[in-house]
């Protein structure tokens, strides 16, 4: 249809001319901390695989073992014949781990939080949501027809004054927040929204994606972290494809929700499987993100020694003590040029723009992961400080403050 050509012209044209177009990087071999990038060796600075078990051998060797009794395929939905032992065996694991009565996957955290918030709240209720949800929370938001009541980031005072809200007591409350922000790395007050929620009889839904495996007892996450089980957060969601190293997600919490969610959620129902190879190497993850406390201790050392390294090096450091390090630049164009000039020494941080995040925030989202060394993290500081001056920056370019709107 010429149509249709002369419309995705134009909006190429648009992209290219905002200077937004994003190109893939084509990776070769294993994704580690050690990678091959359109042809030439990088360090990754940039991966969520926060613990290195994506290139486990145990995991690939799970993942294998499984194929051979599996198939590769799940061949169907749960409802249908997709739901394997394996997958049984996982959702037991992850109950067990984060301390719900049951817990259920999906085939990724997008799928998860979409199905998920659309199962549970629908027209006529209302969804009060941090603004810098991730964009599966917004999007479930927008499907689920709720209400949005969207308050100002990290405020639980704000969110509270949305509940309080006359026009809000109709219908359910959804209250929606990411535990630890992708992009900047910062944390939600969950317990503060947890005496919030239960004062004004509102439901917590928390995704836990980036704080699990890097934080709380046994790796547990955020959530547990702040001692919060499913009376206080009755919804907690995570993705496998971080920390853990596989892929997949899952949503956990008293049976009785979790039993809704399989018979609702249309992003499980009329989707294919999660593959069950991959179920079992999320098992062997989180198996040793349980034994092997040693990784997220030497993780939150790296991240320790990154703080006070750029910090002592002139770089403004974001208020973030997670895997996640934005440094923030503020225009794009520079963001994108300091990533470049990092990559030609061997590093490769991502810059991340508008509209992933607000315009004049756009930064480099440095990631840490426990398959690190200390001389790498150092290496990493050293080359940000060269770069910053190699590209034009000033001393004093970055806002000293992440937040925006
Ligand atoms: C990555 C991420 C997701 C999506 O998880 P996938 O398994 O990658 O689809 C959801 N929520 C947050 C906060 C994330 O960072």
């Amino acid at each position: 249809m010429e149509s249709l050509r002369i419309f995705c012209r134009q909006r190429l044209a648009a992209i290219d001319a905002d200077d937004r177009r994003r190109r893939r990087r084509v990776v070769d071999g294993g994704h580690g901390v050690h990678v091959t990038v359109d042809g030439r060796h990088a360090l990754n600075f940039c991966s969520n695989d926060y613990l290195g078990l994506a290139t486990d051998p145990r995991l690939i060797d799970a993942m294998a073992t499984a194929a051979s009794r599996t198939g590769a395929g799940a061949g169907a939905s749960q409802l249908v014949t997709g739901h394997n032992a394996e997958h049984a065996a996982l959702e037991a694991d992850l109950a067990d781990w984060l301390g719900r009565e049951r817990a259920l996957v999906f085939s990724t955290g997008y799928a998860a939080n979409v199905g998920t918030t659309a199962a549970l709240v629908s027209k006529r209720d209302h969804i009060v949501a941090d603004a810098l949800n991730h964009a599966s929370l917004i999007d479930g938001a927008r499907l689920s027809g709720a209400a949005k009541h969207i308050y100002a980031h990290g405020d639980a005072m704000a969110a509270d004054r949305a509940l309080s809200n006359e026009a809000v007591r109709s219908g359910h409350r959804l209250v929606v927040t990411d535990a630890v922000f992708s992009m900047d790395g910062d944390t939600a007050p969950l317990a503060r929204l947890a005496d919030i929620a239960a004062a004004r009889d509102a439901w917590l839904m928390v995704d836990d994606a980036h704080g699990l495996g890097v934080f709380g007892p046994d790796g547990a996450g955020r959530v547990a972290e702040a001692g919060l089980g499913s009376d206080r957060v009755p919804i907690l969601t995570g993705t496998l494809g971080k920390s853990v190293g596989a892929a997949g997600a899952f949503v956990a919490g008293d049976a009785d929700v979790i039993e809704t969610i399989l018979q609702t959620a249309r992003s499980l129902i009329f989707s294919t499987a999660m593959p069950a190879p991959v179920a079992a190497a999320a098992r062997r993850g989180i198996a040793i993100i349980r034994d092997e406390p040693a990784r997220r201790a030497h993780l939150r050392a790296l991240v320790a020694r990154f703080k006070a390294q750029a910090e002592t090096a002139g770089l403004a450091v974001a208020e973030s003590d997670s895997p996640i390090q934005p440094v923030i630049v503020g225009d794009e164009a520079a963001a994108l040029r300091l990533s470049n000039a990092l990559l030609e020494r061997g590093y490769l941080v991502g810059a991340i723009r508008p509209p992933t995040v607000a315009p004049g925030t756009s930064r480099l989202r440095v990631t840490l992961s426990a398959a690190h060394t200390d001389d790498e993290v150092d290496g990493l500081v050293a080359a940000l400080a060269e770069s910053w001056s190699a590209v034009g920056l000033s001393a004093h370019a970055a806002p000293a403050c992440v937040s925006s709107a």
